[in-house]
């Protein structure tokens, strides 16, 4: 592994953590990183008993100055930007230009939160009886547990927690068993930054631990809110469980984007939003490009021109995540490549053709999974197709009218990310209205988004919304509250009469 200096740098963070339960692997060649003691679930309710503590002074600082805590935290994040990058590329084995982009929507969503802590807005409300002034504000909501998965190891708990803490509310940072390591470097910055500040002990905690241990967080009701990151499988586990106790979900799950290329599509534009989409972070982006739905007419055209750029990509650019030529990483781990090649097999079955797909650099890293970019050309979409598989596969379809196209669109169960590759306003503007999915974009591709939008998707995506627009709701609580300041006795409700 390259730079052990940096490595080393986090030791004092990994320190306290360090034990014999969770050996943490890296995906660039298999090597042990390190092994963590896992939290217990009595660790995991005495993280709860804390953090409520902590919300009871957090609460009570003024959601501007609560601000200032995460416009310190934004800074320290740009101060350790490259080594926090280098970390994620280590620890998840994206590309290190991703590991930077990682960060640095961290940094952006902090400097959102800013601004937010100021706009923390309410109504007012046309009250219908006399002397009466009727308001709607919002006030923090409590400990907010995340749950977050390994592919946006670090840049998934900013969304949460800058948000959060400008609400007012601790945080209790489950991550993927997968990443630790990157939980426990953004926690110790943090936690440097809330010691100059002043905040109050535990405001943000770590807890590392498996699904049994982290159902103390969700099945307890002093954790008002449980925001998940990760499979539909996680979402439908835990949703009933957060459920029963009456408390809230944000549910951010898997995706099945798929991009409309019309007939109209200027290719020059379309293609390299597709390639990137399709193979880009080798496929395990939740808005990674899944299914390409092409106008019959331009069906072998795209095919192959996706799976001849696969195959260069293939031919030379899959490598190690931290060399500058590399364009594509290794698949997280063996369970991840065995389900990709269960997912081809699948497709071959089903009579698909498909072009890459096999393992690459065994010889020489025996126990990391990198493999090819495949690109599948299949007549119609079924079985798999409907499935997300976290592995870069693209299946090309094609279609004849674009009513054809947005039906084989909406027919998966997920509605993450979309996208129309056109040039014509009426295909575009038919395409956002009845896409059925949280993103739709026109002539950009499915992959990433900016931190300013509302951030998620419908269906067996979850329904949640994080980062931008007005997600902060969902990390305060709403009050409706009504002052009569007249000298006679009020009118009652619904001008009701109770005269004694
Ligand atoms: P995963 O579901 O295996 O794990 C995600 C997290 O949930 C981990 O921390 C895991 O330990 C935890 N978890 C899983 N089952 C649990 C349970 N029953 N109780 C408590 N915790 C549980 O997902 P993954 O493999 O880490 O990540 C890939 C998946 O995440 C893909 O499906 C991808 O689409 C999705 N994802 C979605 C978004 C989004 O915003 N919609 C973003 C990133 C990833």
């Amino acid at each position: 592994m390259h730079s052990p200096d940096v490595f080393a740098s986090f030791q004092p963070a990994f320190a306290p953590y360090e034990g014999t339960d969770l050996p943490v692997h890296s995906p660039i060649d298999g090597g042990l990183l390190t092994t963590l003691r896992t939290h217990t679930k009595a660790d995991v309710a005495e993280a709860i008993e804390r953090a409520s503590v902590a919300f009871g002074a957090w609460r009570n600082v003024p959601a501007p100055k609560r601000g200032e805590l995460v416009r310190r935290l934004g800074q320290k994040l740009r101060e350790h930007k490259e080594r926090l990058a280098w970390l994620v590329t280590v620890e998840n084995g994206k590309i290190l230009e991703e590991g930077r982009g990682e960060v640095q929507e961290m940094i952006d969503i902090c400097d959102f939160a800013v601004g937010l802590s100021r706009q923390l807005y309410g109504l007012t409300i046309a009250s219908e009886r006399p002397l009466h002034a009727m308001t709607e504000t919002w006030h923090p909501l409590g400990p907010v547990g995340v749950i977050s998965a390994f592919n946006f190891p670090v840049a998934v708990w900013s969304w949460n927690a800058a948000l959060a803490f400008v609400c007012g509310d601790p945080v209790i940072w489950k991550p993927s068993e997968k990443t630790p390591l990157t939980a426990l470097a953004c926690q110790a910055l943090f936690e440097e930054v809330a010691a100059e500040f002043g905040a109050p002990d535990h405001l943000s905690q770590v807890v590392v631990c498996n699904r049994h241990a982290a159902a103390a967080m969700i099945e307890d009701s002093r954790v008002p809110l449980i925001s998940a990151t990760g499979s539909t499988a996680m979402g439908r586990a835990i949703g009933p469980q957060v459920a029963a106790r009456f408390g809230r979900c944000l549910l951010e799950l898997g995706g099945n984007n798929a991009v409309i290329v019309t007939e109209k599509a200027d290719l020059a534009v379309a293609m390299p939003s597709l390639l990137f989409g399709s193979v880009g972070t080798a496929g395990q982006r939740c808005t990674t490009t899944r299914r390409v739905i092409v106008h019959r007419s331009l069906w072998d055209r795209v095919y192959d021109a996706l799976s001849e750029n696969a195959a260069r990509i293939a031919a030379n650019k899959v490598g190690n995540p931290l060399d500058p030529g590399t364009l594509v990483g290794p698949l997280i781990d063996r369970a991840s490549y065995e389900t990709m090649q269960a997912a081809l097999a699948s497709a071959r079955a089903d009579g698909a053709t498909v072009r890459g797909g096999q393992r690459l650099l065994e010889d020489v890293l025996p126990n990391a999974y990198y493999v090819a970019p495949a690109m599948v050309k299949v007549a119609r979409q079924s079985g798999v197709v409907c499935d997300e598989t976290f592995a870069p596969i693209t299946y090309v379809l094609p279609y004849d009218t674009l009513e054809e196209a947005m039906e084989i669109h909406n027919a998966v169960p997920q509605g993450l990310s979309s996208s129309i590759m056109t040039t014509d306003l009426r295909e575009a503007e038919y395409f956002k209205r009845t896409s059925d999915c949280g993103i739709a974009n026109v002539n950009i591709g499915t992959s990433g988004a900016e931190i300013g939008g509302a951030f998620g998707g419908e269906k067996e995506t979850g329904g949640g919304r994080e980062s931008g627009s007005d997600s902060w709701k969902q990390y305060m609580r709403r009050q409706t509250s009504t002052t009569y300041y007249g000298t006679e006795a009020p009118a009652l409700a619904q001008g009701i009469r109770f005269d004694v």
